[in-house]
């Protein structure tokens, strides 16, 4: 790391901070649990988007751009998946019902993702395009005795690991003495969890050794992960609720079916999100999706950029819960409006923005140093740092084609402009406007003619 401090991360599963060293320098490999797409995402989904894109950022600085992997998944196959699509295309055959809801939602959530100003993971795989993935590390699984069939599920046998529960330290004892045997009658331990389930006619199911059926959520991202980083990684991520079952669950199955000592070397959560200093539900009526805060005017009175909402975020130390309010936003876009908006250029990051960053993610010191850095400092480093943060818009590439097509239209409103046909001019502006195209019109400096100049919003 250019001349600064070496990277420490807080790993859950030794409950300590401790200097990062990834398994191959020139591949290091990032795994983060993605949405379900049922519904619009909501601003507790936000903070894990944003704070693994702020390490994904700072592994690329550290290691290169071109060395680090980062998969975050998409669920697509989930019985809440199945209700919402019941719900909504009642009238639709449930596959089509099924791949309207999805994609739909998985759309939003990617736009929702680019508007809080985070880079593209590497690959964003889906569940239903790894089934014959699944598949095989279940196969696995009932082959070496981790695994077992009863009442048309396949189970994992909780009580063949040695060591399960390493990650939320929950023994398997406390766990028998609360659960509900009645329910659960089929299961050699209460723990035991689905990896596969027959579907009947009207959900969705795919063959398999076991029937025509569909998996369970966990075993999912086992597979998701082992295609794209490995079976064995360096750091899997999401929010704290996700420790148990499911985490727990995916190291479960990833360790026995490959027969590893780990399945990623650092486990790191995010902690929760309050809204107006209570916890979010809908019953509360402070339940706020990321598409309300963008575009309504239900949060507040008004809409939030995407910056503004980044930036609040960034305020909280990942690991600390956080109350997400008015308040909270009204002050990240005081300090916004202080920064200056530059380009980097080939400067390099700022040392203390760095070393904040460097030290687990202290998102809070770094926005400190670079508040700092605003106030005086050379302005390419600023940008330089801020981009590590991805707080400062970076300097968006342009297609060329799409740039003379922008350019075209330009030219074709500054002649309805002369011919004075304001209306049909005002229409251009606002079709390339809601392309994210805005321009600015001004006057030649030497000529006095008007001229236009245009730039692309994200
Ligand atoms: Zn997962």
């Amino acid at each position: 790391m250019a001349g600064s401090a070496e990277l420490r991360l807080y790993n859950t599963l030794t409950r300590e901070k401790t200097v990062f060293a990834p398994i191959d320098r020139d591949n290091v490999r990032m795994y983060v649990c993605g949405p379900t797409v049922y519904d619009f995402a909501h601003i507790g989904n936000a903070r894990p988007v944003i704070v693994f894109d702020v390490l994904f950022r700072l592994l690329r600085h550290v290691y290169g751009a071109d060395k680090v992997v980062y998969a975050r998944n998409i669920t697509d196959v989930d019985d809440k998946i199945n209700a919402r699509a019941l719900r909504d295309y009642p009238g639709l055959p449930l596959n089509e019902a099924i791949r309207r809801v999805t994609e739909k939602t998985e759309t939003q959530f990617l736009d929702d993702a680019r508007a809080l100003g985070c880079l593209e993971p590497t690959h964003q795989p889906r569940a239903t395009e790894n089934i014959g993935g699944m598949i095989e590390i279940i196969e696995k699984l009932l082959a070496n005795g981790h695994a077992y069939q009863a009442e048309g599920e396949v189970l994992f046998d909780t009580r063949s690991m040695r060591d399960y529960g390493q990650l939320s330290k929950r023994n398997l004892d406390e766990q028998q003495a609360g659960a509900r045997i009645a329910v659960d009658a089929h299961k050699k331990n209460p723990g035991d969890f689905v990896l596969w389930k027959l579907s009947s006619h009207n959900e969705p199911g795919w063959e398999s050794p076991w029937g025509r059926g569909r998996p369970g959520w966990h075993i999912e991202c086992s597979a998701m992960s082992q295609r794209y980083v490995g079976e064995v990684f360096d750091i899997h991520g999401g929010g704290l609720d996700l420790i148990f079952p499911h985490h727990e669950n995916e190291i479960a199955q990833s360790r026995c079916a490959h027969g590893t000592e780990v399945m990623a070397n650092v486990w790191m959560h995010n902690g929760f999100l309050q809204v107006e200093g209570r916890k979010m539900s809908k019953s509360e009526g402070n339940f706020v999706t990321i598409y309300e805060l963008l575009h309504t005017e239900k949060f507040g009175g008004r809409t939030w950029p995407g910056e503004v909402l980044r930036l609040a975020m960034l305020m909280t130390h990942y690991r600390e819960p956080i109350d997400f309010s008015i308040k909270r936003l009204e002050e990240a876009e005081r300090l916004l409006a202080k920064w200056p908006a530059v380009d980097a250029g080939n400067a390099e990051p700022d040392a203390a923005v760095l070393a904040a960053l460097a030290d687990d993610l202290n998102t809070v010191a770094a926005v400190q140093a670079l508040h700092a850095l605003a106030q005086g400092g050379d302005p390419s480093v600023f940008a330089a740092s801020a981009a590590l943060l991805g707080v400062l818009p970076e300097k968006t590439e342009v297609d060329e084609a799409v740039a003379l097509d922008i350019d075209r239209r330009v030219a074709a409103r500054l002649e309805l402009l002369k011919a004075k046909n304001f209306a049909e001019a005002d229409k251009l502006r606002d079709e390339l406007l809601a392309e994210g195209v805005q321009l600015k019109d001004g006057k030649d400096a030497v000529s006095g003619e008007r001229v236009t100049t245009w730039e692309l919003k994200r």
